[in-house]
């Protein structure tokens, strides 16, 4: 029997988020120093392990701690214990503590990073991402995200550039990407451009059918993009209600008329905002709803066993811990310790053919060279 507090009754909490210690004598190692450079994995696969479609599911600033709160603040089945296996991944840039485009470009791409980087090396130089290496394979390919698409999650999967700040750069990869549906915020970045270009057009160009508005479907569309909002989805609080969801459906309908299979990634990027804000109330509705998605993305794996679902996060935020509230063992009090994100180790979750090769500990980096051997095995 679960016995925490009610739900929601955490407001002391904030309040007594107490600072950081800083005054330990024990020194972090100097990663630095340590090779970064990603390790061969085995190619060997079980009989019939290769999937024909990989759903890769982020849930930017989503650790262990934010997870383990979905079990006492969640009131309906948390989907996240329906998955197999489960990993370890270590997220560490080439910074001690990643930010989302190093540890979006090293699981896009492959290689550790240097914090603010998309789809670069730590030199600056281009690396082909899963969604480009998927297309040469034939698949289709997509991308949903609660951030704007632009942010730095969502572009390692289609941009190149040393500074995710750059929104309207970022922009403009994505007309000629190898991405066929898209969903997410962002609008001003393609259409109230400081250089005046319009790429709506230029998407509309490149043969994408563009929404603004709402997830009307458009079923005989090659490639839709939805931009539903100028910058940021709102908040799950502010009433959001069931874009992922609805997007995360329509995105599979469309990507699954490709006889080659897809690719689709799926951000829950609010968590993460939730965190920096030392917010349980908006972190946790925002996760709620990312593991809702995660029902919806099973049920259809489950019916389609050609399907692999992994699910991880990026790094977690805030320094979250789920503590008995002064020494009540029947009490937790959500507090946080950090207005930025961690070092954490991020537990990885599988399921379906090849979901075997996410088990163990590895360099988050390793993610992208599991999916493209499970793409691609002979290459
Ligand atoms: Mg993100
Ligand atoms: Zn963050």
């Amino acid at each position: 029997m679960k016995t925490h507090t009610p739900k929601l009754i955490f407001f002391l909490a904030l309040s007594l988020v107490t600072a950081c210690k800083d005054n330990t004598s024990i020194t972090p190692i100097d990663k630095s120093s340590k090779s970064v450079s990603p390790i061969q994995i085995s190619h060997t696969f079980s009989t019939g392990a290769q999937p024909k479609n990989v759903i890769f599911v982020i849930g930017d600033g989503t650790g262990i701690n934010q997870i383990s709160a979905l079990e006492f603040y969640k009131e309906h089945h948390v989907y996240y214990d329906d998955f197999p296996i489960v990993g370890l991944s270590k997220v560490s840039s080439t910074s001690l503590i990643t930010d989302s485009a190093a540890a979006g470009t090293a699981m896009a791409c492959g290689e550790k990073t240097f914090n603010k980087a998309i789809g670069v090396d730590a030199q600056g130089n281009d690396l082909p991402n899963l969604i480009e290496l998927n297309e040469q394979l034939g698949g289709a390919n997509g991308l949903i995200a609660t951030s704007s698409i632009t942010h730095a999650t969502p572009a390692c999967f289609y941009a190149h550039h040393n500074d995710r700040n750059d929104h309207e750069i970022i922009a403009s990869f994505l007309p000629k990407s190898s991405v066929d549906f898209f969903a997410g915020p962002g609008l001003k970045y393609f259409n109230n451009r400081e250089d005046q270009v319009n790429l709506i057009d230029t998407l509309k160009a490149n043969g994408f059918t563009i929404e603004t508005t709402n997830l009307k479907a458009y079923p005989e569309a090659q490639k839709v993009g939805y931009l539903l909002a100028d910058k940021d989805m709102p908040k799950m609080l502010d009433g959001r209600g069931s874009f992922l969801i609805d997007a995360t459906q329509m995105a599979i309908e469309h990507l699954s008329k490709n006889d080659n299979g897809f690719f689709l990634m799926i951000e829950g990027s609010q968590v993460d905002w939730g965190g920096h804000d030392n917010d349980f109330d908006y972190m946790i509705s925002e996760l709620i709803d990312l593991d809702d998605t995660l029902g919806a993305i099973l049920a259809y794996a489950k019916q389609n066993q050609n399907t692999l679902v992994v699910v991880t996060g990026d790094h977690a935020t805030g320094g979250l811990s789920l503590s008995a509230d002064n020494g009540d063992y029947n009490k937790i009090k959500p507090s946080f310790s950090s207005p930025g994100h961690n070092a954490d180790w991020i537990p990885v979750f599988a399921y379906g053919p090849g979901a075997e090769q996410f088990s163990g500990v590895y360099e988050n980096n390793m993610l992208f060279h599991k999916i493209k051997a499970l793409l691609s095995p002979d290459n």
